[in-house]
């Protein structure tokens, strides 16, 4: 089943065409990765799905229902968390506010989800009633994903989750990226500098060059490119 399908997206800065006309797939139960230089437009795609920006052209639908243009209130409630680069924790509130604003769209008790969320976060369980602006680059990252998850998205978009962490901290949290996949059958749209970690995670990926998809294919496939070896995975 298709969640999220986009074509031929154009999105505009005032006269910088930063889109090109992106298409992508996600299917259900999947984590498909973009991967693209700096300024390639990934964070724009990321914006324009999830309500930030309006696309010029192009369409955008969420299990065969159009979201191009919607608010983004309208966008989380059509199912799409957004776990924004720089994460954006609120640095004044504890660690157990900011994960139940993001079940601010839900009306049920989202008990279970934070016990779902401690579970694989059992750091964030322990620092429950601290502000969550002590916490460290790494736990920012992990509330930031936990807050995404308590909205319980039906597509969960991940903007450079790696961005500032040691490769030890990346380790760790794609190791529970790819967890909360397995197992809790999260679907993911994930955008990632680090083309190895990326690729060895998802199952699908695409390639985003000067806001244009130039490749795309089940990752194994990408991993052997000869393009992709050189110019991403650092292999002469
Ligand atoms: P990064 O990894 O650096 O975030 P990216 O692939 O996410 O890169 P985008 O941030 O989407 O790239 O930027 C795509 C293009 O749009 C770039 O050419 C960039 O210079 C331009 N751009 C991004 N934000 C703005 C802005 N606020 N105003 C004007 N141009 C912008």
């Amino acid at each position: 089943m298709t969640v999220l399908s986009v074509r031929n997206l154009e999105t505009f800065y005032g006269a910088i065409m930063a889109l090109r006309g992106v298409s992508i797939d996600v299917t259900e139960g999947e984590i498909v990765t973009i991967l693209g230089a700096n300024g390639a437009g990934k964070s724009t795609l990321m914006k324009t799905i999830a309500g930030l920006m309006d696309p010029e052209k192009g369409s955008i639908e969420l299990f065969g229902q159009s979201i191009a243009g919607l608010e983004p209130d309208r966008v989380v409630r059509a199912g799409v968390s957004l776990v924004p680069e720089g994460r954006e924790v609120f640095p004044y509130l504890t660690v157990e506010e900011n994960l139940k604003l993001g079940a601010y769209t839900r009306r049920d008790d989202p008990a279970s989800d934070l016990e779902l969320v401690y579970d694989y976060f059992p750091i964030l369980k322990e620092r429950r009633k601290q502000n969550a602006g002590y916490l460290s680059g790494g736990q920012q990252q992990m509330l930031a994903i936990g807050r995404g998850l308590m909205a319980r998205p039906r597509l969960m978009m991940l903007d450079e989750p790696s961005l500032g962490l040691s490769p030890l901290l990346t380790q760790e949290i794609f190791g529970i990226i790819a967890r909360l996949n397995a197992e809790q059958k999260v679907t993911m749209l994930l955008v990632e500098q680090n083309a190895h970690i990326a690729l060895a995670t998802a199952h699908t990926g695409y390639v985003l060059e000067m806001g244009r998809i130039v490749m795309g294919g089940p990752t194994e496939k990408l991993r052997a490119s000869d393009d992709i070896q050189e110019f991403y995975l650092g292999k002469a």
